[in-house]
């Protein structure tokens, strides 16, 4: 098994189904969700606070599970008011993903999803000015910066010079 040192600290605080996850050869971490980059990072943002990361410049719109669970919601959905079309997957531990402004959801309320699989396309569907993928890390509700969640590695193409607004 692999472990960057600077993932290890990360590792840890993984929920229960991840953790599980570690030793079966799946990779370490989330997978990335979609072909492209950070175009904007969680964090405060224009006056407000950006509670997930966005990644843009799609090099295809295919969006992918970053980590495998149970899909809680899929669609227009109640409480996610301008994410536009979602998928929530509930991945343990007090844990949830969010994929937001999506064309359209594939994954299904309830369905179980591996880490990888494909569970929508993206779009700009609610509050949105471009194409790309919000992605948001929930931990018991409060949203956390899900970079250091990504390993080993984070995708080709993202270095923080790369990071804008918007
Ligand atoms: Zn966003």
């Amino acid at each position: 098994m692999r472990i960057a040192g600077g993932l290890i600290a990360v590792v840890l605080v993984l929920p229960g189904a991840a953790s599980a996850r570690i030793s079966d050869g799946a990779g370490l971490g989330f997978a990335w969700p979609a072909d492209g980059i950070v175009s904007s990072p969680f964090g405060p943002r224009a006056g407000g606070f950006h509670p997930g990361i966005d990644i843009g410049s799609l090099q295809a719109l295919t969006v992918r599970a970053a980590s495998a669970g149970r899909v809680a919601a899929a669609g227009f959905a109640m409480g996610y008011e301008g994410y536009g079309n979602v998928v929530v997957v509930d991945i343990g531990g007090g844990f949830t993903t969010i994929y937001a402004h999506l064309a359209r959801p594939i994954a299904h309320i309830g369905e179980l999803v591996s880490r990888g699989e494909t569970i929508g396309i993206a779009g700009c569907t609610g509050w949105c000015s471009g194409t790309h993928v919000h992605f948001e890390l929930r931990d018991h509700g409060r949203a956390i910066d899900p970079i250091g969640f990504f390993g080993p590695g984070l995708p080709l193409g993202y270095t923080p010079s790369l990071i804008q607004g918007g």
